[in-house]
């Protein structure tokens, strides 16, 4: 995936940050919602930091198709097998998404037992810019554009589009209570590989679709800040997501609950330290 490919586009991304706050328990609740707001404006800062960080754009993805069929038995889930197996090289190349989220947790834990609220929150807002990056099934897919079947365009419509056009309106937001994860690396592939499965579905739904719409019917000349812009047609949007049944839905809500989890999971994992009075 190249560096300037989207993530979730900013509204399901800031979406996804704020909601995760609410299926935290009372103890986090009391330091998470008076930060709800940073959470929820850097959610894309990991977005931003790609054309100036080096070494931070293969967070964002793994083409998981290169290693094989699924289920990807030959692929190590431990990062050190990992590049055993293939070299630091070759794993940046395609992706280092569930290694780097892992990474993410630890770190995230070490802030929680130092008690650096700073840290927690910045920490807690990539987590889950990350998190939610795992479950957007074109992130996890070397065919992440449809630049290799004719369908460019393709991820910013199943991820950007759909949520902007339909999120707030039509999708049921309650994750559910944040759950205490046994084992977070099983989670994070099991997210990963969820994706990868579902981008086959994603990508043939599209091709089915614009086989019964002319090129001039699936766009539509519309302005957004200002500026004249070419997007997915609303009715050709709509279509789309009918077509994809709720997968957009349950992929947004599947990463609200991810995040509050892994943020859970951190805390708990760090002695579940009071968070109340802590300063930022
Ligand atoms: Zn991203």
């Amino acid at each position: 995936m190249p560096a300037n490919a989207l993530c979730w586009g900013f509204f399901a991304h800031q979406r996804i940050n704020r909601m995760a706050v609410f299926s935290l328990p009372p103890a986090m609740l009391a330091f998470y919602k008076p930060h709800i707001d940073y959470l929820t404006k850097h959610a894309t800062d990991p977005d931003q930091r790609r054309y100036v960080v080096a070494g931070e754009a293969p967070r964002h993805f793994i083409d998981i198709d290169h290693y094989g069929p699924p289920p990807y038995a030959a692929l190590p889930h431990s990062w050190k097998a990992a590049v055993e197996c293939y070299s630091a090289d070759t794993l940046n190349k395609y992706g280092i998404l569930p290694w780097h989220l892992e990474r993410m947790l630890q770190q995230l834990t070490s802030a929680f037992i130092a008690k650096d609220g700073k840290r927690i929150l910045k920490l807690s807002a990539d987590i889950g810019h990350y998190a939610g990056d795992a479950h957007v099934p074109l992130h996890a897919s070397s065919n992440h554009n449809g630049q290799l079947s004719g369908q460019e365009g393709i991820h910013a419509l199943w991820e950007s589009r759909i949520p902007e056009l339909f999120a707030d309106a039509q999708f049921s937001y309650w994750a559910g209570q944040a759950q205490y994860l046994e084992a977070p690396r099983d989670f994070i592939w099991a997210a990963v590989l969820g994706s990868g499965l579902a981008a086959d579905t994603v990508l043939k739904a599209e091709q089915l679709l614009r086989g019964q719409y002319p090129e001039a019917a699936r766009y539509a000349i519309g302005f957004r800040k200002g500026t004249l812009t070419r997007d997915y047609a609303y009715d050709y949007t709509k279509m789309y997501n009918a077509l994809l049944g709720d997968m957009v839905m349950r992929r947004m809500r599947a990463s609200m609950l991810a995040v509050a989890s892994l943020w859970y999971t951190a805390w708990v994992n760090a002695g579940q330290p009071d968070l109340r009075g802590l300063a930022v």
